[in-house]
Parts: C-alpha cells; sequence; structure tokens
C-alpha cells in the first residue's frame, strides 16, 4: 500500500512540474507555474521518505541511521534558501541561480558517491549511468561557483592562457580514465581511483568555465542549469527514483532548449561559445570612434517624447540596479494618456539573467502587451520617433555589426541607432558588461541623460507633470 502511494506522489509530482513548467511560458501564469512546481517538489520530498520502508530489512537500520542526517540537510536547505532568498537584491539574483544551479549539480554528485559505495548500483549498465551523473554534477557544481565568482565581480571576466584546451582535453581524459578504474579496478585502488574522479571533475568544471567571460556568460549559466537537470536525472535513475528522474530530465530539456535559444540570440553556436576566444571583454582593441558624445536634460527629453507620436523603451541590467521600473512606468502612463504610443523591446540577454527585463516590468505591473521581443520589434526602430535607452549598453552597442575586433561581435543588437532620436539614460562613462564602448553614444542623432536612472525617471515624470494641461 505504502508502495503504491509513493509511486503515486511520484506521478503526482512530475505531473505537477509539467504543468507548472507550462504554466511559466507566459508571464500572466508564471507565478502560478512556480507555485504548482513547488509543490509538486514538496510531494517528491516527502514521497522520498516514503523510500525508507521500501528496503529490506537489513537495510533499513542503515536507512533509518541516515534519517537524522537527512532532516537536518533538510532544515538547513531550507533555512538557509528561505534566509537568502528574502534577502537577495533583484541585482544579485543572477548569482544566486547559479549558486543554486551548483548546488543542484554537487547533490547530483554526492548521490553518486553514495551510491559507488554499492548500496544500489547492482549492474554495469547503472554504474556507467551513475558515474556519467557524477561526472555531469561535479562538472556542473565547479563551473557554477566560478560562473558566481565571475558575475559577483569576484573574478576576473575570462582567464586564458596558452595549451589552456589542450589542458583541459587531458584532464578530461584523465576523469574518465579514473572514473572506469574506480567501476572496474579492484578493491582498495577503485576507491582511490574513485576520490581521483570527483577531483578530476571538479578540475575540468572549473578550466572549462575559466576561459569563458563577457557577453558569452548568459549562455553558460543555462548550460550548467541543463547539466544539472541531466545529472538529477541520470542519478534519478542509478535510485530508482522517477520522481527525481522526470524532474531532472524536464529540467535538462528545458535547460538545454533554453541554452540553445541563448547561444541563438548571440549568433552563435555552444561549441564557439565553449572554445572559441569570444567574449575576451576590455581587451579588444577598439579604432578611433568618430563623432562626440551631447548630454540632454532629463526636462527635455521627457518634453521631446511626450510630443512624439511613437517611443520605444529598452531596459537594460541599470534599470535593475536603479529599481527605477515602477517609476519607469508611471512616466510610460504619462505619455500614453498623452496619445503616444509606447512600446517596451526586449533583448534576450539583456540584464544579468535570462528573463531579467520581463521579470523588472511584470513587477512594476507593465501590461504584458506592450512588451516585445527582440525579433518582433527590431523593425520598428527606424519608423520610431523617439528611442529610450535605460541603463542598457551591450544590447544596443552597433559595434556589435561592424567591429570584427569586438568581443560582442556577430550578437544581433535592438536597432536603436536607426530611431529617429535615441535618450540614453546612465550614470556617466561607465561601460557595458563586455567591457567596450558603445558607438551608438557617439551618434548624431543620440543624447545622454546623465544620473541614476531612479532619479532621471523622477524628473522626467516631474517635467510632464509640470506641463500646461
Ligand atoms: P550592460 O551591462 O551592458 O550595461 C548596463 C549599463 O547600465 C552600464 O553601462 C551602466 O553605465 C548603466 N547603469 C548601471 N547602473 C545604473 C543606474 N543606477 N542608473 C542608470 N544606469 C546605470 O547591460 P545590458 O542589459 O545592455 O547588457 C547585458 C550584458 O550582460 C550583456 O553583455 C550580456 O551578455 C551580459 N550578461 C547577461 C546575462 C543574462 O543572462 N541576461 C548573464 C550574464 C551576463 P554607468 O555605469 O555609466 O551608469
Amino acid at each position: 500500500m505504502l508502495q503504491l502511494l509513493v509511486e503515486a506522489s511520484g506521478f503526482a509530482a512530475a505531473l505537477l512540474f509539467i504543468l507548472g513548467l507550462k504554466r511559466m511560458a507566459s508571464p500572466a501564469t508564471a507565478l502560478r507555474g512556480i507555485v504548482l512546481a513547488g509543490v509538486g517538489m514538496l510531494v517528491a520530498v516527502v514521497a522520498s521518505f516514503g523510500y525508507l520502508a521500501d528496503v529490506g530489512e537489513a537495510a533499513r537500520p542503515h536507512r533509518l541511521a541516515n534519517l537524522g542526517l537527512a532532516l537536518l540537510a533538510l532544515a538547513l536547505g531550507i533555512g538557509w534558501a528561505w534566509r537568502s532568498g528574502r534577502r537577495v537584491a533583484v541585482t544579485a539574483m543572477p548569482q544566486m541561480v547559479a549558486l543554486y544551479n551548483g548546488m543542484g549539480g554537487g547533490a547530483a554528485a554526492a548521490v553518486a558517491a553514495v551510491e559507488l559505495t554499492g548500496t544500489h548500483a547492482d549492474s554495469p549498465l547503472q554504474l556507467g549511468v551513475t558515474m556519467l551523473g557524477a561526472l555531469i554534477g561535479a562538472v556542473s557544481l565547479a563551473g557554477s561557483l566560478v560562473a558566481w565568482a565571475k558575475l559577483d565581480g569576484r573574478m576576473k571576466s575570462a582567464w586564458r592562457f596558452r595549451g589552456q584546451g589542450a589542458l583541459n582535453a587531458v584532464v578530461l581524459l584523465l576523469t574518465l580514465v579514473l572514473g572506469a578504474l574506480a567501476v572496474f579496478g579492484p578493491g582498495a585502488m577503485a576507491a582511490w581511483c574513485a576520490v581521483l574522479f570527483f577531483a578530476g571533475a571538479l578540475a575540468f568544471g572549473v578550466l572549462m568555465t575559466l576561459p569563458i567571460g563577457g557577453a558569452d556568460m548568459p549562455v553558460v549559466i543555462s548550460l550548467y542549469n541543463a547539466f544539472t537537470g541531466l545529472a538529477v536525472g541520470l542519478e534519478g535513475y542509478a535510485l530508482h527514483n522517477p520522481a527525481l528522474m522526470i524532474a531532472g530530465m524536464v529540467v535538462g530539456s528545458a535547460g538545454t532548449l533554453l541554452t540553445l535559444l541563448m547561444a541563438k540570440a548571440m549568433n552563435r553556436s555552444l561549441t564557439n561559445v565553449l572554445f572559441s576566444r569570444f567574449g575576451e571583454g576590455a581587451a579588444a582593441a577598439q579604432g578611433e570612434i568618430a563623432g562626440s558624445m551631447k548630454s540632454a536634460d532629463a526636462a527635455d527629453a521627457a518634453v521631446t517624447m511626450r510630443y512624439a507620436g511613437s517611443v520605444i523603451i529598452v531596459p537594460g541590467y541599470g534599470l535593475a540596479v536603479a529599481q527605477a521600473q515602477a517609476k519607469l512606468y508611471e512616466f510610460v502612463k504619462l505619455l500614453q494618456a498623452a496619445g503616444v504610443d509606447v512600446k517596451f523591446a526586449i533583448h534576450p540577454v539583456a540584464g544579468r539573467m535570462p528573463g531579467h527585463m520581463n521579470v523588472l516590468l511584470a513587477e512594476a505591473g507593465v501590461p504584458y502587451d506592450l512588451i516585445f521581443d527582440m525579433d518582433d520589434i527590431n523593425d520598428s526602430f527606424a519608423s520610431t520617433d523617439v528611442a529610450l535607452v535605460i541603463g542598457a549598453n551591450d544590447v544596443v552597442n552597433p559595434a556589435a555589426r561592424t567591429d570584427k575586433a569586438s568581443p560582442i561581435y556577430g550578437m544581433p543588437i535592438l536597432n536603436v541607432d536607426r530611431a529617429h532620436q535615441a535618450y540614453v539614460i546612465k550614470r556617466g562613462q561607465g561601460k557595458g558588461y563586455a567591457g567596450v564602448e558603445n558607438l551608438l553614444f557617439y551618434g548624431d542623432h543620440c543624447s545622454m541623460v546623465y544620473g541614476d536612472a531612479l532619479a532621471v525617471l523622477n524628473a522626467m515624470v516631474q517635467a510632464i507633470k509640470d506641463l500646461p494641461a
């Protein structure tokens, strides 16, 4: 009876994951989707305890002894996630996502390590799957930690040295050989090989992520998300736990799709991201830039937009830093009340995590029908009166189209430079994430409105309100 209940809960959890994921496809239903998937996860965790009863008498004391440890781990995990989730700043969310990704991969690798001690894995296929999950999980853990350090500004964007590719290949090969010896080698030697196998997998995760940086980070983050899902799914197979298997595979396939979409958004293949010298950051030489930057007053910019026919707004990372999304929407409502056609254009890698800008605008209550993806709106810039860029930089840099030496060369950008007039709100001369000058800012039709986005938007709102009715 208990076994039936456990199996039914696994099925229910899987169903909730899939329904949750489906709802996450639209911002309008995303919140309910997250709640559904969360309930699914709760059901799966509770059902996992049912497996305690699903073992023979001999194994039961061993499992029960671990019950206390499992509950302690759960309490620690819930406490930490609850605290960090409540306190995290929106701008630090990408780092947190990278950390959680890594934890998932690490958990899969830890499960594999326990499996290797021989309690479960009996057939060669099962051992092979366990080792593969261990490899992917450990790579994801170490790689995600490096990605976290880079996103958090604790590490240089891209570390490169001569012979890096060859070193990575040797470390991977050695790790695979050690993995095979850990499975097929004799007793004591196998144990040592297993330890070295995990060390090799962790080292490979670090080495693989070191050279990747700059504008390539979004692709790497979603790749590790996919890796974690895959590792968890494989360990679900090794543990005979269908809920874990399905949850892992759902995350793995969703993560893989997201990775391919992000790579496509950057106009890059995955192999390019992982093995080429793209995303090298500020090191690329930039030639003489024609033109000069002109600054404009916030009130003048606001009044120009108030009397324009159409305005496209491009939000970027700086909007999240300033937390100016609510003030921005207040400004938009004033423009709309004056009959201006206002739309938002979202670049797929704007901000610091996939969907960052959508989350920000949804938080401010911006209606979804005002928000357009890059491919759907890019042709409209040429016929738009004013483009307003708020805290965005790399995603509107025309150097991506023309400058082969630029680390963002080839990345599709939002065509702000083709609008009749552009205003850019930013604090000063700060560069974007890729660390390069932006040719847009020097264009004839572009004016800079300097200041923190919130302060500038406050002034803009006030300027419109001060106009005679
Ligand atoms: P950028 O990081 O290119 O530029 C942000 C700009 O905002 C800066 O130039 C900065 O200039 C300005 N800014 C910062 N704070 C404020 C503020 N308080 N008020 C006003 N302006 C401010 O942002 P984009 O969104 O254009 O591009 C995203 C970049 O991040 C891409 O290169 C992408 O590849 C990368 N990335 C994206 C990830 C994702 O998943 N989306 C993950 C990791 C990296 P100043 O200092 O002068 O104010």
